[in-house]
């Protein structure tokens, strides 16, 4: 249904004279975008109010018990639909794809067998939406790295039998990273199956937040970001990458920093490894790392310096586009990608191309 979509609606590049018979306009294909299932809104809603200490579960249990008409609901409401009003904002603004992904805590804050039970009923409804929409949605497979080995088998179904294009998790759980050998069987078929984890957001871990609960800094504001650049530096310096050499992570946020960062952390690794001082010896830099086993979207920054950055640093291959939708605002996620000032080459990978390859979504033909 999608498919005229993509041929519609052209648009000319900043400067450039429209000509007699326009170009079609890149593919858009928005890679964080959020949704959930009724599985995961009544595993909140049972949530006991004890769970208020902790951000990640005040924002669920505010989201479950939220008043019609509360912006709170509104947002619930724009995460459980995925076929209706999120179609026509995607119409309204040419978005031709969304990537969709549960929304963040995802089932990390569930107990091991219902974070299970959620992942796999989410993963079922998530491939059914895809095959009514395969031109409008791809999607990223829950799993609870509650019990790595269960959800090594649920990602292994999740890409062999649903087809679903990556996997999703929301940084920790239980305070507990991917770096650490329990977790590997969830590293292992990631790379087998040959799909991408993008690691998510969410707050930090009862360890770190302490610092954070003042000023408003949990969240958005600095906690979500410090807390997964976190989970990225610590799964570069433990040397998984080694160990499994084509595992592919996706990061939010511009990279949540690291990209920034990457001249230091090698800097620091070339010193640690001279003085001796390194846990152990990594057979490449952070950066060498950085660059052949993680990509970067842009999720909610709409700055210009802050891209090109990124690309240059990074490669114009390791970065891709996305709103963060219904976090983020679908127009502005758009008119910037439309117009800030980047080549066209460089726009055609980060719009589609590079969300083709490493999401496995099929091209399409703009004639
Ligand atoms: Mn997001």
């Amino acid at each position: 249904m999608g498919s005229t979509a993509v041929l519609a609606g052209a648009v000319t590049a900043p400067g450039e004279l429209r000509a007699a018979a326009p170009a079609p306009r890149l593919r858009r294909i928005a890679t964080e975008e959020a949704f959930m299932m009724p599985e995961m809104y009544e595993a909140m809603k049972a949530m006991p109010r004890e769970a208020m200490a902790n951000y990640d579960l005040r924002f669920m249990y505010r989201m479950a018990h939220a008043a019609p008409g509360d912006d709170e609901r509104r947002r619930l409401d724009s995460l459980l639909d995925i076929e209706h009003r999120r179609l026509e904002i995607m119409d309204e603004f040419g978005v031709d794809m969304h990537v969709l992904s549960l929304t963040s805590p995802g089932v990390q804050e569930f107990e091991p067998e219902e974070a299970g039970r959620v992942a796999r009923a989410t993963n079922d409804r998530l491939a059914d939406i895809i095959q009514r929409h395969p031109l409008r949605f791809a999607g990223l497979a829950a799993f609870a790295p509650q019990d790595p080995k269960s959800a090594a088998q649920e990602m292994i179904r999740a890409r062999e039998q649903l087809g679903l294009n990556g996997f999703i998790v929301n940084s920790h759980t239980f305070d507990e990273y991917l770096d650490e050998e329990k977790f590997w069987p969830i590293l292992e078929a990631a790379e087998g199956t040959g799909g991408a984890i993008y690691i998510h957001p969410r707050a930090p871990g009862a360890s770190s937040a302490a610092p954070m609960r003042n000023y408003g800094m949990e969240g958005g504001f600095w906690g979500y970001g410090a807390e997964t650049g976190l989970h990225a530096v610590r799964l570069i310096l433990s040397g998984v990458f080694d160990r499994f050499p084509k595992l592919t992570i996706v990061l939010g946020h511009m990279g949540e920093g690291l990209p920034w960062w990457l001249p230091r952390l090698d800097d620091r690794t070339r010193a640690a490894n001279r003085l001796g001082t390194a846990d152990g010896q990594l057979r490449m830099l952070p950066s060498e790392y950085f660059k052949r086993n993680f990509l970067i979207t842009n999720s909610l920054f709409r700055d210009a310096l802050a891209l090109r950055y990124s690309i240059d640093r990074l490669g114009p291959e390791n970065v891709m586009w996305s709103i963060d939708y219904p976090y983020g605002p679908t127009a502005e996620a758009v008119t910037f990608m439309d117009t800030v000032d980047i080549s066209d080459v460089e726009r055609a990978l980060i719009y589609h191309r590079n969300a083709e390859r490493v999401f496995h979504i099929p091209p399409v033909s703009t004639g």
